[in-house]
């Protein structure tokens, strides 16, 4: 990696159009671009599609949005019992698709904004690599001493017959109209937020996963509590289930546009078909493999601790390196970007130990550290788990059904909080506060040492007193 000291020094002996050339003006391409231009760099980034990425526009911030938006059919419902009659005349679609989008349009502008007051030179265009200092961005060449690739990831679906029907989460945002009935396909997080989302906007939803169990990767438990409070929600889980093929339902007016055909023999209608089974790095037709950029075999850029590739003055951050696919991991590496390039500080990197992370399912999901099995296969026979299932306080008198679950794993050798998990309401807020806890190392006996806040949910977490298990 190359640590260069001041761009103003590197700029009288350069012989480039630019220092830096940004591919992607998404989460990570916007923070490496502008704080690259902070400290002296002259910076221009190329954006083929959507000022601010994914995030911005077809990921957390328009699913956020609709998540709130889901929520109030219950909020409606939980009223009663507090004494408000409230009654609910209806949903419409249009309103809450276009308030979005015009919501996006803002925050486009804004990022527009950012990168004019940050000096940065804005192509809106479709950037390609010619050789490893050379862009070819529209019908201009340009040059720059490095290029960060921030291209982000596109979804994919398998290769089905009917696979014309599906639409994926890009799709989502923009429906002409609400389906009465909705199929999910996938167990990730997108599949888990957008049950919750057309549940909660009034679709019957049906959730298709080909495991046991969906969330793979997160706590056992919190997986099987989430899914217990999605089925209470009315949505439909089948896991252990594959689609073979999607025809156009032949009897429509019996209900459902598609007709699904499922590996038990059995079919589905639907209106609508989301495939939500995951993200491939957007690296094809870049010319990266001809200026020898190695890739993967999903084709990500392969890259080393400090983001640099296979070629030396060529980085990638983000979702096209294909390792955790965050939109603040993407904004960190590209602090580190910045960082490493055009300042004198020592490299950095971001530590990617105990990120916090929520899915925005309903109730939530909020985690930090290390889940169950992955501790019990360091340290099994040292661990010590709290656990408490309670009713929040708000459904004692909305007669909801709706539990919250707190999970804490310590190492008992130590008294080391190794993770920490909650699905409940407003679980990534509680949780965000928790990770810095985490990040700073705390002990058991530090959370029992704080004062809890009287009443919340997460003063649970400081006053767990009973271990529920040792492993
Ligand atoms: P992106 O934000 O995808 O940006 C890449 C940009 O590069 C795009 O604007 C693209 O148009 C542009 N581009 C690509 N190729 C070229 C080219 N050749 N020339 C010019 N421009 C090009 N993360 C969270 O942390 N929280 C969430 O709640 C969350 N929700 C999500 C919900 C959904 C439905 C999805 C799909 C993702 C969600 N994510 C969430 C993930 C998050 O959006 C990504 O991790 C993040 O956007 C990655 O940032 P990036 O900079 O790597 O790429
Ligand atoms: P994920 O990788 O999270 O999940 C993909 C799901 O699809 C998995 O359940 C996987 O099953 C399943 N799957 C994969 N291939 C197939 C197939 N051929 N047939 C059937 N099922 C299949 O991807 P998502 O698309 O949900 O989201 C992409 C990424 O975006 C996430 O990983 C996350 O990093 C980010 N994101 C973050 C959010 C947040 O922070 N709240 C919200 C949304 C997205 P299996 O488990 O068996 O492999």
């Amino acid at each position: 990696m190359h640590s260069l000291g001041s761009a103003v020094q590197m700029r009288a002996a350069m012989t480039y159009d630019y220092d830096l050339f940004v591919i992607g003006a998404g989460s990570g391409g916007v923070r490496a671009s502008r704080m690259s231009a902070a400290q002296g760099a002259k910076v221009a980034v190329a954006e083929s599609m959507f000022l601010g990425g994914t995030c911005v526009n077809v990921g957390c911030v328009p699913k956020k949005l609709f998540v709130y938006g889901a929520h109030y059919q219950e909020d409606f419902a939980d009223a009663a019992g507090y004494g408000w009659e409230v009654e609910a005349k209806g949903f419409d679609w249009a309103t809450l698709r276009d308030n979005k989008t015009r919501e996006i349009e803002r925050l486009n502008g804004i990022y527009a904004s950012m990168l004019d007051a940050a000096g940065v030179t804005l192509y809106t265009a479709h950037a390609t690599l010619v050789d490893r200092h050379t862009v070819q961005v529209g019908d201009q060449k340009v040059t720059a001493r490095y290029v960060l690739i921030a291209t982000g990831g596109w979804p994919i679906v398998p290769d089905i017959p009917g696979k014309e029907h599906i639409i994926t989460s890009n799709e989502a945002f923009y429906l002409p109209d609400f389906p009465q009935e909705v199929t999910i396909v996938g167990g990730g997080y997108i599949a888990v937020e957008f049950a919750g989302i057309f549940a909660g906007l009034g679709a019957k939803t049906t959730l298709i996963y080909r495991g046991p169990l969906f969330l793979r990767g997160f706590d056992d438990t919190i997986r099987a509590f989430v899914r217990e409070e999605i089925e209470k929600k009315g949505v439909t889980l089948r896991f252990d289930t594959q689609v073979n093929a999607i025809t156009k339902n032949p009897q429509p007016e019996h209900g459902g546009a598609f007709r699904l055909t499922l590996d038990t023999d059995e079919t589905l209608d639907t209106d609508l078909v989301m495939y939500a089974t995951g993200r491939k790095p957007k690296t094809s037709g870049m010319g990266l493999a001809e200026a020898g950029v190695a890739l993967g075999s999903r084709g990500e850029v392969k890259v080393d601790p400090y983001y640099q590739t296979s070629v030396d003055n060529i980085y990638a951050i983000g979702d096209v390196t294909d390792r955790i696919q965050l939109t603040p991991v993407a904004i960190e590496e590209g602090m580190c970007i910045a960082n490493n390039l055009f300042s004198d500080q020592p490299p950095k990197t971001v530590n990617y130990a105990n990120i916090a992370t929520a899915v925005f399912c309903q109730p939530n999901i909020g985690t930090v550290g290390l889940t169950e099995a992955e501790a019990l296969a360091d340290f099994a026979g040292d661990l010590d788990v709290y656990e408490s299932n309670f009713r929040p306080m708000k459904h004692t008198l909305s007669g909801r059904d709706e539990r919250t679950l707190l999970k804490m794993i310590v190492r008992r050798s130590d008294d080391r909080v190794l993770g920490v998990h909650m699905a409940g309401p407003d679980a990534g807020e509680i949780i965000q506060g928790i990770a810095v806890a985490l990040v700073a190392g705390a002990t058991k006996t530090q959370f029992d040492a704080t004062v809890g806040i009287h009443p919340t949910a997460a003063e649970e977490f400081v006053t767990m007193r009973s271990v529920s298990r040792q492993s």
